[in-house]
């Protein structure tokens, strides 16, 4: 995908978002395409207010906080934190101990579900949209992934403005503006997620290869994007 190619689609989402009543949220979760819809929004939609979130699940690498506040720097705003429940988080840690979440599917969904998806819940909630910076091209799991979706989970509306650009289209976006990426793609991860359940991969493996690397690739959600089987 060419740069102007990305120029024309930061026009349709503000387009978009122009029709769009209520509030709309872009979740950040770290990964360069992030920063590429950020930098699309500030260039296409700045008249357009979008509140940016994260879910600070209390297992982010440590390079993490420190591109947290790289980043709001770089684009001069906030990015609040959601966090999961203390005493939810508690009980998790009792029954798993510290990597329990690498020893069955049940207990790696209980903990995203805990640390992940109930205060997602709480970040959309009463939201009319949220924008995700998901490519259909990063796992099976989303393949099907469109522009526009509908959540019937969180009842809401879903951008995911980057469901067809390639990998390399955003990190050629990314060089383009100077973008600030996370430390840890120089070390090679090519996604960033929870210190336990991600790791670097070799330059022949798979993008997502990185990701609960101890699990089968149809498993590989967290359930913030889960979607009905083929
Ligand atoms: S990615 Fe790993 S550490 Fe993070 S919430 Fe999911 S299971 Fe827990």
């Amino acid at each position: 995908m060419s740069i102007d190619r990305a120029l024309t689609d930061g026009q349709t989402l503000a387009a978009i978002l122009d029709k769009i009543a209520g509030d709309v949220v872009l979740a950040f979760s770290y990964q360069a395409e992030d920063v590429v819809l950020l930098h699309l929004l500030q260039t296409h939609a700045a008249r357009r207010p979008v509140a940016v979130f994260t879910l600070e699940t209390g297992k982010l690498f440590l390079e993490t906080a420190a591109y947290h506040a790289e980043v709001e720097a770089f684009f001069g705003l906030v990015i609040h934190r959601y966090t999961p429940d203390a005493a939810a988080v508690a009980a998790l840690e009792s029954a798993l101990g510290e990597w329990g979440m690498r020893h069955s599917l049940e207990n790696r969904q209980r903990c995203c579900g805990v640390r992940k998806v109930a205060p997602l819940k709480i970040a959309l909630r009463g939201k009319s949209a949220w924008i995700t910076g998901q490519r259909a091209a990063q796992s099976v799991t989303r393949a099907r992934l469109q522009n526009l979706e509908y959540d019937a989970d969180n009842g809401l509306i879903k951008l995911n403005p980057l469901a067809a650009w390639s990998e390399k289209a955003v990190f050629t976006y990314a060089q383009k503006h100077a973008l600030p990426l996370h430390p840890l793609y120089a070390q090679g991860f090519r996604s960033i997620g929870c210190a336990p359940c991600t790791r670097a991969v070799a330059p022949d493996e798979d993008l997502r290869a990185g990701r609960w690397w101890w699990e089968n690739p149809e498993h590989k959600e967290c359930g913030l994007h889960m979607r009905p089987s083929a």
